[in-house]
C-alpha cells in the first residue's frame, strides 16, 4: 500500500484497486491519498467511484490500522466495494488545503515558541475551525503568546519554501533535535521523512504540507491556557 500523500500533499484525484474490505465498509486501497488521522492532523474525506458501474461510496473516516491505511465509506446506493475493484478516489479538497496551511502554520508557531522561550513542544492537534498546540513551560507568560503567533503569521507572510525529504536512521542519529526520535524508532525503520520550512523550522513529519508559507495566509491569535503544572496550550486559527 502505498501512501501518495507523503511525497505529493496536493494530489486530490487518483486511481486505486481495492485490496481489501472488512464488515463491507472499511476498504483498503493498494495505494492512496487519503491522509489518516494521525500526528496531530485529522483525517481527510472524500469519494470513491467503482469505475466498472459508477459506483459512489463517501470516505467518512481514514485511519492507520495495522500498518494498513483504512477508508471507512458509505455507499450511496444498495451496493459494496469488492477486493480487485478498481476505483478512482477524489479528496475534498477545501478541507485538507486548510488542514495543510493548519499544519505548516503548526510548525512556524512552534518554532517562534521555541526560539523565544526554550519551551518543549509536547503536541498539536489541527482542526477545521481552530488549531491548538500544547507545550511545556515553566515560566509562562501569557501575555506574549499573541505576539508570538503575530511574529509566526509575519513569518509565514514573508514566502518560505517547504521541502520533504528523507534520511536514514543513521543520518538523524548524527543531526541534532532528531537524534533522540532516531534512536526510538522500532527496528526495520530506516527511512525518517523530514519536513524542512526553509530558514524556519526543520522536523521529523508525516503530515501534509503547503509548498509555500505564503499559502498560509494570516494566522490569528485565538486564546491561550494554563493547563496545569507547567502544560500551556495556544489556540490559533487562519483568518481565510
Ligand atoms: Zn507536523
Amino acid at each position: 500500500m502505498k501512501a501518495l500523500y507523503m511525497d505529493d500533499s496536493y494530489l486530490r484525484e487518483f486511481e486505486a484497486v481495492v485490496t481489501k474490505v472488512s464488515d463491507g465498509k472499511y476498504v483498503v486501497l493498494d495505494q492512496t491519498a487519503f491522509y489518516p488521522n494521525s500526528g496531530g492532523q485529522p483525517y481527510d474525506t472524500g469519494s470513491i467511484t467503482r469505475l466498472a458501474d459508477g459506483a459512489a461510496f463517501r470516505v467518512v473516516f481514514v485511519g492507520k490500522f495495522g500498518g494498513d491505511i483504512s477508508h471507512e465509506v458509505q455507499a450511496e446506493g444498495p451496493y459494496e466495494l469488492k477486493e480487485g475493484d478498481a476505483v478512482r478516489c477524489s479528496i475534498d479538497w477545501e478541507r485538507r488545503y486548510r488542514l495543510m496551511r493548519s499544519h505548516t502554520a503548526a510548525h512556524i508557531i512552534s518554532s517562534v515558541i521555541n526560539a523565544h522561550t526554550g519551551a518543549l513542544i509536547t503536541g498539536n492537534q489541527l482542526n477545521i475551525d481552530k488549531s491548538r498546540i500544547d507545550f511545556s513551560l515553566e515560566d509562562y507568560d501569557p501575555g506574549k503568546m499573541a505576539g508570538f503567533v503575530e511574529e509566526a503569521s509575519e513569518k509565514a507572510a514573508a514566502g518560505a519554501d517547504v521541502h520533504v525529504s528523507y534520511i536514514t536512521k543513521d543520518e538523524a542519529e548524527k543531526t541534532e533535535g532528531l537524534s533522540k526520535l532516531a534512536k526510538g524508532l522500532p527496528p526495520g525503520i530506516d527511512r525518517i521523512r523530514i519536513v524542512d520550512i526553509e530558514g524556519i523550522d526543520r522536523q521529523a513529519d508525516g503530515g501534509t504540507h503547503v509548498k509555500n508559507t505564503k499559502e498560509i495566509g494570516k494566522i490569528e491569535f485565538l486564546k491561550s491556557e494554563n493547563k496545569g503544572k507547567s502544560n500551556r496550550r495556544l489556540y490559533y486559527r487562519l483568518a481565510e
